[in-house]
């Protein structure tokens, strides 16, 4: 057997080694078909029962109440950014807080056709840390107040979130979902790309109350209006059926590891041997500070750009791969969602300890 390779990669992520094995024993014979998941018809049975389990699993695992609809909507995260607006503007405000990449491109998307107040922001510190935010400076007649719960690049994340009574909270999910319980019924909406902690790459699960259904104007287009979606429950066009079905098996794994509440735990473990490393470590060095660390995303640096380098070099050489931090603040990142083993996080920090023993008295 050869070495185990660990993908640290932010997305398109790891995920789960026993799912990827039943997509290779079901393959090319999906319960008795003779056909691949792909090549099912949408309509037929065998996918309709793929969809119904996908969604009640969500609901069990993320506690859902019964008045929000699970959808599943093609294009990713940013297709929700520009669907915001076409749908959930009422009076045309919306607030943000600005805490990335991420945040800032759901803010350029709604600028687009609406009045955006932006409430706090981290910009100025490189997105290291989570901001001070107010929330009397809303006036409370904004359509919805936008976070984004984890900030994959930086390795930030709210470690509470905002309590809000007078407007939705919209949350970007995309990085950790599943990774920890959240209050669903704290969020008018809440959205996620598949491909970090559901699946592969090429969709978005929308969770959203419904009565935020009857904003979506009838001059959105079908495609991209929540109200059609849900209306014809995510079956308006060509479901993703393929990523519907991986990400039905990840929900599986995540039940069988013990729901959400387990997942944390096993999740806060795997994170504090990376962090707890990194803090008294006299030559890497964490570059966001508690509370606002994440526990999916978790970047560092060493020294010098020189050393950073060859850390990487030398870790891909061990089957440590897709350490390089985002091209907006280099250095190394470790993405460690639901998939990433423990084993994984050890095996990244003795490579650490070895690279610190051996390059270590700079
Ligand atoms: N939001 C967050 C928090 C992300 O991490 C990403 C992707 N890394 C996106 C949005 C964009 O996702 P997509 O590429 O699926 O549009």
């Amino acid at each position: 057997m050869s070495a185990p390779i660990y993908n640290f990669s932010a997305g398109p992520a790891v995920l789960p080694a026993p799912v990827l094995q039943i997509v290779q024993e079901e393959l090319r014979n999906y319960k008795g078909s003779g056909m691949s998941v792909m090549e099912l018809s949408h309509r037929g049975d065998l996918f309709m029962a793929i969809l119904e389990e996908t969604i009640a699993l969500f609901k069990s695992l993320m506690q859902i109440p019964d008045n929000y609809k699970v959808l599943f909507v093609q294009g990713g995260a940013s297709m929700q950014f520009a669907m915001m607006p076409l749908n959930l503007a009422v009076k045309g405000k919306a607030a943000f807080i600005d805490t990335g990449v991420w945040s800032s491109k759901a803010i350029a998307a709604a600028k687009n056709s609406m009045e955006v107040s932006v409430i706090a922001s981290s910009k100025e510190q490189n997105y290291s840390l989570i901001p001070d935010y107010d929330l009397n400076q809303l006036s409370g007649d904004e359509d919805f107040l936008h976070i984004t719960t984890n900030n994959t690049i930086y390795g930030t994340r709210f470690d509470k979130i905002p309590e809000l009574s007078s407007i939705p909270l919209i949350a970007d999910m995309s990085s950790d979902i599943l990774s920890r319980p959240y209050d669903v019924s704290k969020f008018g909406m809440i959205y996620a790309g598949a491909q970090k902690n559901l699946g592969p790459s090429g969709f978005a699960v929308v969770i959203i109350r419904e009565d935020l259904l009857e904003r979506s104007p009838d001059t959105t287009p079908a495609v991209l209006n929540y109200k059609t979606i849900a209306a014809n429950d995510s079956m308006y066009n060509t479901p993703p059926t393929f990523g519907i079905y991986i990400c039905k098996l990840v929900l599986e794994w995540v039940k069988v590891q013990g729901g959400v509440v387990a997942m944390e735990k096993i999740n806060n473990e795997k994170a504090k041997l990376l962090y707890d490393y990194l803090d008294q470590s006299s030559f890497f060095r964490p570059t966001v500070q508690a509370p606002h660390r994440s526990i999916m995303n978790i970047p560092f640096i060493t020294p010098s750009k020189e050393w950073d380098l060859q850390f990487i070099q030398g870790a891909e050489k061990a089957g440590l791969t897709q350490l390089k931090g985002h091209r907006t603040v280099g250095g190394m990142r470790a993405s460690i969602y639901n998939a990433m083993p423990l084993a994984g996080v050890e095996a990244l920090v003795s490579f650490m300890k070895q690279f610190e023993l051996t390059h270590g008295n700079h």
